[in-house]
């Protein structure tokens, strides 16, 4: 759906499936965590498929408890498999060091960064990870600020991280568009008042569509539908 909207003054986005690629990062990543935590191949087995990984094909199963479940869930799911702590850390490890950049996502941040747009990262990852993540990317100082669940504004669709994202960029929230590919991007930034962007660069799920105030297929129709003119 697209709605007449404040000017866009700054943006938030979501990191997976929005400026990261989710499956060309998290898929080797948590392949190649799995291996460094697990003492042998059952456990390793009984872990892939207690968070959602599928260990034949090597990927992240959608809806998996990796991607959709609180860090403290993920750890009670990890426990009776190896350490929870050490699972974490070679996750934030791996994904730093298999981090690639959704398609378009280096210019269109480079291009907003260079315009003067203040920038945000608003993710359901930790902080350290997305921090680490951006500055394997090399685009780390385009962002005035990293938010994750544990920077203590709770986690999306609560508003909390997107309200002090665009607190910490000096603009108004309602001045501020929230861009995701997922309904808790969505709802995370109508709760806040922020502008809504749907990012879906595959199948358009009609509900969001209809919910969010943009939808945009590509990263590079964002500023033009936000109105932004930049180079
Ligand atoms: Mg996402």
């Amino acid at each position: 759906m697209t709605t007449t909207h404040p000017a866009i003054r700054a943006i938030v986005f979501d990191k997976d499936g929005t400026l990261v690629s989710f499956h060309r990062t998290w898929d080797p990543a948590v392949d190649s965590a799995l291996r460094e935590v697990c003492e042998d191949d059952t456990m390793r087995r009984g872990l892939a498929e207690a968070i959602g990984y599928d260990i034949t094909n090597r990927r992240v199963l959608d809806d998996s408890p990796f991607v959709a479940e609180s860090a403290e869930t993920l750890d009670l799911l990890v426990e009776p498999f190896a350490d929870p702590r050490a699972f974490e850390a070679a996750v934030v490890r791996a994904g730093s060091l298999h981090a690639a950049a959704e398609p378009g996502a280096y210019v269109l941040v480079e291009a907003l960064a260079a315009g003067g747009v203040p920038l945000a990262i608003a993710t359901n990852d930790s902080e350290l990870s997305a921090t680490q993540q951006f500055t394997e990317l090399g685009m780390v100082d385009h962002f005035v600020g990293m938010f994750g669940y544990d920077s203590g504004f709770g986690s999306k669709p609560e508003p909390g991280m997107v309200v002090a994202a665009a607190e910490a960029m000096g603009v108004p929230v309602g001045e501020t568009a929230m861009v995701g590919d997922s309904s808790t991007d969505v709802h995370s930034g109508l709760a806040a008042g922020a502008v809504t962007v749907y990012f879906a660069p595959g199948k358009v799920d009609g509900e969001l569509d209809e919910a969010a105030d943009v939808t945009i297929k590509s990263l590079a129709d964002l500023p033009a539908k936000l109105g932004l003119s930049i180079s």
